[in-house]
């Protein structure tokens, strides 16, 4: 029994994440075209008509583009907070199942994912956990600051999938008006490789196997920069797999559960 998390792509032009056990595939957020969606699910052998359900953290379009499209081409179920869905233009009853923050979502006997709330430009945005077999994945994107909440929620998991959006200096340096760099490196905006290092430091621990850093801006940051930043700060306590998510995937899958062992003796 196992939980696989794969990134079909991030960054600010589409995010999506597969999680599938043997019972449940869902997407976490929906950020490429009908096409997109459908020729990166192929190339796991997957159609989306496999899929059960798409959660959308926030209204942006990079993590809801084809969301809509999917729904209505191949039926799958969206479920997002209010706000989300309201800011989409879905209706709450017929298009979309609405979630509440803090409230656990089942998924068949062997996936629960738990919503929870992150400061975002303007977005009612969530973090997800989910939870499988005993473990739990972490996938937050897209939040300028975090709480205690989130700290106690990510500190439980074996897998954590977190955006590295900018580094400062090519932020600042970079060609995008002041009023765009002030939005992204406030405390609504997006993570700067330093803030994605001292989030990890906070709730990386023994227990933490794998980690991603994701949507990473293409302008303002580089994967050698984001993951000598972030190794630095959690070189001591994490000898894991630290991996990054980029725009074309998907690339590698983490896993959380073990294989159930075979059988080897045939009952008659
Ligand atoms: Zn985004
Ligand atoms: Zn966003």
């Amino acid at each position: 029994m196992t939980l696989s998390i794969t990134h079909l792509g991030s960054g600010s032009s589409g995010n999506a994440t597969l999680l599938s056990t043997d019972e449940t595939k869902i997407l976490i957020d929906c950020g490429f075209s009908g096409r997109q969606i459908e020729k990166r699910l192929s190339l796991l052998e997957i159609s989306p008509e496999d899929i059960d359900a798409i959660l959308i953290s926030h209204h942006h379009i990079d993590h809801s583009r084809g969301a809509m499209i999917t729904q209505k081409r191949w039926g799958t179920k969206i479920q997002s907070n209010f706000e989300t869905c309201a800011r989409l233009g879905m209706d709450p009853v017929n298009e979309c199942r609405i979630f509440e923050p803090l409230n656990r979502i089942e998924f068949g006997s062997d996936l629960s994912i738990l919503p929870i709330s992150v400061n975002h430009d303007g977005a009612d945005n969530v973090g997800f956990i989910a939870s499988h077999g005993g473990e739990r994945a972490a996938i937050v994107t897209d939040l300028g600051s975090w709480n205690d909440e989130l700290v106690r929620h990510m500190s439980e998991c074996v897998h954590i999938s977190l955006e590295a959006n900018y580094d400062t200096k090519k932020l600042w340096n970079g060609p995008y008006p002041d009023n765009l760099k002030q939005r992204i490196s406030g405390r609504g905006g997006h993570l700067s490789n330093r803030q994605t290092a001292e989030l990890l430091a906070n709730v990386t621990n023994k227990k933490t196997r794998s980690i991603v850093l994701c949507h990473l801006s293409e302008q303002n940051n580089a994967p050698h920069i984001a993951e000598s930043e972030v190794l630095l700060e959690i070189d001591e306590v994490f000898d894991g797999d630290i991996s990054i998510s980029k725009k074309d995937g998907p690339e590698f899958s983490h896993y959380l559960g073990q294989s159930e062992p075979e059988k080897l003796v045939k009952i008659n």
